[in-house]
């Protein structure tokens, strides 16, 4: 019995040295220390044995017993060891070279832009006002002065939602205006940025398109006011302290009188060339771009909404917020900023 556990010794001894893995020795650990493993039987079979043998003969299987139970303890930490040598030598990192950023994006050159202006017109003391993409007609036409069969509907060329009576994508921002004088009295100092929708689709023009809307109502508002107010919106967002601003009489429905509002040459300083007397192409050489629309708000709007217009008068501005970035970033199609091409996208 004596050397039948010897042997097992030197067995497993010699059998856990040439293990290569922690798989192999949980094997052998089953196989000579398991419950049905080699060891027990010899445990079992004790009981046959006389009391002197049971001694020696058990004692000798119980130190043989825990000897490999170490060894196997000891051969288990050492394949570990192994494994982290393993991972040191392929998986080593030098923490002394520089790393590498990980690429972060950032929001839309537009969504920029009309934080910059809402910061403008806080300055001024305008708050934001909102109002819905898809729009009722009695708020983007009726309310504005254009009721059904005005001529000046075909002004704009617009999206009406199929199988929805009298709604279509708002065609400029100036509904807001009225949903906001609806809900309050004078005076008002407004701003309502956003999308805005129309039939146009060229380099310049898009079916979907940004604009801003200005309005501000109070008593004695007059021109002046709303000169003031754009000629140091646009010497601000063009970050040119010598712009400066013209109106020329238009005709939109909703103020009178209306205006197109122009700015000199923010490229050309309204030289019409750049200083080095190369022609700017940006202005076409007459130092005037044309920016948007303007005017006195039409005492029937103010009427429209419940306001006294022998005591209230206003102004209202509506701008397109695309082509001021294009003017100021020098951008030269629309398209650019809807296709997510990260090589324009990531300049700004
Ligand atoms: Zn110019």
């Amino acid at each position: 019995m004596k050397s039948r556990i010897e042997s097992l010794k030197s067995q497993a001894l010699t059998a856990l040295k040439a293990a290569k893995s922690e798989a192999e020795v949980r094997d052998l650990e089953v196989k000579y220390l398991g419950r049905n493993g080699a060891f027990n039987e010899i445990m079992k079979s004790l009981k046959d044995l006389s009391d002197d043998e049971k001694r020696t003969v058990g004692k000798l299987a119980n130190e043989t017993k825990s000897e490999l139970e170490t060894a196997i303890l000891k051969k288990y930490s050492e394949l570990e060891m192994a494994a982290f040598d393993v991972i040191a030598e392929k998986e080593w990192i030098d923490v002394t070279v520089p790393g590498v950023k990980p690429s972060v994006g950032h929001r839309h050159l537009i969504s920029k832009f009309i934080d910059d202006l809402e910061v403008v017109f806080g300055r001024m003391g305008f708050a934001v006002a909102e109002g819905p993409d898809i729009e009722q007609e009695h708020y983007n036409f009726n309310q504005l002065n254009m009721p059904e069969d005005h001529p000046s509907r075909d002004m704009q060329d617009t999206f009406w939602v199929k199988n929805l009576k009298r709604v279509a994508l708002r065609s400029q921002t100036s509904p807001v205006q009225i949903r906001y004088m609806e809900a309050h009295e004078p005076p008002v100092r407004i701003i309502s940025m956003g999308k805005t929708f129309r039939r146009d689709n060229d380099a310049t023009h898009s079916p979907m398109f940004h604009q801003i809307e200005g309005l501000m109502v109070d008593t004695d508002i007059s021109i002046a006011n709303l000169k003031a107010v754009l000629t140091h919106f646009l010497q601000q967002v063009f970050e040119d302290p010598s712009i400066k601003t013209r109106f020329r009489t238009s005709y939109f429905p909703f103020v009178e009188p209306g205006m197109e509002v122009d700015c000199t040459c923010p490229i050309c300083h309204g030289e019409g060339k750049l200083s080095d007397g190369v022609p700017c192409k940006l202005c076409k050489q007459c130092g005037w771009l044309e920016i948007g629309g303007a005017g006195m708000v039409h005492p029937k709007v103010l009427e429209n909404v419940g306001y006294d217009s022998k005591k209230y008068t206003g102004f209202a501005f509506g701008f397109g917020i695309d082509r001021m970035i294009m003017i100021k970033y020098r951008i030269n199609h629309l398209r650019l900023f809807f296709e997510n091409d990260l090589r324009f996208i990531t300049q700004f």
